[in-house]
C-alpha cells in the first residue's frame, strides 16, 4: 500500500526522545520545549512562539486571547477541517461560513461583500444582525497561502481579529508583494500551527501558536498552562488551560524541524513530478498554488472533471485502494455537518463545487520517484475505466 502521508523520523528524533527520558523531563516543564519554541520562532522570522498541545488548543487559545465570547461573530471557511471552526463553538461564538475561491481558500471579495452589504457600522463596531462581528479564521489550505494582502485590508477597514490557521502551511511563505518573506501564520494577528501525525512535521499531536504582538505570546503561553502566576504558590489570576506541549513531544519536535527544510523541499520536488505526470490528462488535473508564494505544497489536490467522471468519491478511493493507493477525498463541508446544520453561510458556491472534486493523493515526504509513477498510472488507469464506463 503507498500510504496517503505518513511521518518521516530519518533524523534525531529517538536521541532526542531518549535523552529528554533520560533526564527525566517528560512533561510540561523542560529544555526541549523552549529550544522548539526558538527554533520556530527563528525558522519563522518571529519573535516568539508558544508550543501546545495540537493545533486545535491554539485555535482556542487564540480566539480566547482575543476577547471572543458568548453571540460574536467569527467568519470561518466550510471547506477545511472542522477543528479550524471547533473552537468558535467552544466560545459559544457564532460561526458564518464564507465561500473559498479558486485557491480553496477564504475568498476575499466575498469577506467584503459579507462585511459591506449583510453589516452594519456602529462607531468602531461590525455588527450582523446586532452581534459583533470580531475574527476571521483564516485557513491556508493544503499549504496553499490564502489572499493575506486583501483579507489584512479587508480586517483592517472593519477591525476584525485575523487569525491564521496555518496548521496546513508551515514553510509556506510570499516571495514577492507588500508581505515578501513573510510565512504564513506570522500575517495576521494570531497564527495557529499542528504538529499532528499527518502534518509536514509531527510531535506526535502537538502545535504552537504565535502572535504579532510578543507579549500576546506570553499571554497565551500564560493561558496554556493554568494561567499560573506563581512559581511557587498557587496563584491563578485568569481561567487557563492545560494546553502546554511536553517535553516529550517538544523533543521529536527539535528534531523534526532539524528536518523540515528538507521536508518542504521533498514536497515541492513530489510536486512538480505529479505535475508533469497529469499534464494534459483529460480527467482530472492537479491544482496548483498561489502565484508570487513559495508553498511548502504539504498536500496535492487532484481535481476530478465532473463533466466526463460521475462516479462518485467513495468509489474512486475504493478502486484506488484495491491498486494499493490510499487517497482521500476532501472534507466534507462543515456547514452540513450536524453541529453546525442551520449556522448561517454566506454565498456558499465554490466550496461545494470543489467538495465533490478533490482527491488528495499520496505525499509523504519518502515517497519514491518509482512510487509517483505508479500512483499516477494507477489514478489514470481508473478514472479512464471511470469515464467509459
Ligand atoms: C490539522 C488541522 C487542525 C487541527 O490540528 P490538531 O493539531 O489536529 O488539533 C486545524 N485546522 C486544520 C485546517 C487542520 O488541518
Amino acid at each position: 500500500m503507498i500510504p496517503l502521508s505518513i511521518p518521516n523520523f530519518e533524523g534525531n528524533e529517538k536521541e532526542y526522545v531518549d535523552d529528554a527520558i533520560l533526564q527525566g523531563w517528560v512533561s510540561t516543564g523542560g529544555a526541549y520545549i523552549t529550544r522548539l519554541e526558538e527554533a520556530l520562532a527563528a525558522y519563522l522570522h518571529t519573535k516568539n512562539v508558544a508550543a501546545c498541545q495540537s493545533g486545535t488548543s491554539a485555535l482556542h487559545l487564540s480566539l480566547v486571547s482575543a476577547g471572543v465570547g458568548p453571540g460574536d461573530v467569527v467568519l470561518v471557511p466550510p471547506l477545511t477541517f472542522i477543528a479550524a471552526v471547533n473552537p468558535v463553538k467552544y466560545q459559544f461564538a457564532k460561526p458564518v461560513f464564507i465561500d473559498c475561491d479558486d485557491s480553496l481558500c477564504m475568498d476575499p471579495e466575498k469577506i467584503r461583500s459579507f462585511c459591506e452589504n449583510e453589516c452594519e457600522k456602529d462607531g468602531e463596531k461590525l455588527l450582523y444582525h446586532g452581534a459583533a462581528v470580531k475574527a476571521i479564521v483564516v485557513v491556508h489550505v493544503f499549504g496553499n497561502l490564502a489572499d493575506m494582502e486583501q483579507i489584512m485590508e479587508i480586517a483592517e477597514k472593519y477591525r476584525l481579529v485575523v487569525i491564521e490557521d496555518a496548521t496546513e502551511a508551515l514553510g509556506t511563505k510570499y516571495e514577492t508583494g507588500p508581505y515578501a518573506g513573510r510565512f504564513a501564520g506570522t500575517i495576521g494577528d494570531y497564527g495557529a500551527y499542528s504538529f499532528n501525525g499527518n502534518k509536514i512535521i509531527t510531535t506526535g499531536g502537538g502545535g504552537a501558536v504565535t502572535a504579532r504582538d510578543a507579549d500576546e505570546v506570553d499571554h497565551l503561553r500564560y493561558l496554556s498552562t493554568q494561567a499560573k502566576d506563581d512559581p511557587h504558590f498557587y496563584i491563578h489570576n485568569e481561567v487557563g488551560y492545560n494546553y502546554r506541549m511536553t517535553n516529550l513531544q517538544a523533543a521529536l519536535g527539535v528534531a523534526q524541524m532539524e528536518e523540515l527544510p528538507e521536508f518542504v523541499r521533498r514536497k515541492q520536488a513530489n510536486y512538480e513530478r505529479y505535475k508533469v505526470l497529469f499534464e494534459g490528462f483529460p480527467y482530472a488535473k492537479l491544482r496548483g498554488f498561489r502565484e508570487g508564494t513559495s508553498s511548502n505544497k504539504w498536500l496535492y489536490a487532484l481535481e476530478i472533471d465532473r463533466n466526463k467522471i460521475h462516479v462518485g468519491m467513495r468509489e474512486l478511493i475504493g478502486a484506488l485502494e484495491k491498486k494499493g493507493i490510499q487517497t482521500r477525498a476532501v472534507w466534507g463541508l462543515i456547514n452540513e455537518q450536524d453541529p453546525y446544520r442551520g449556522e448561517e453561510t454566506y454565498r456558499l458556491e465554490k466550496a461545494p463545487y470543489y467538495a465533490e472534486r478533490v482527491l488528495n493523493i499520496p505525499c509523504s515526504t519518502q515517497i519514491t520517484e518509482e512510487e509517483i509513477e505508479t500512483v499516477a498510472k494507477e489514478i489514470k488507469q481508473v478514472l479512464e475505466e471511470c469515464a467509459d464506463a
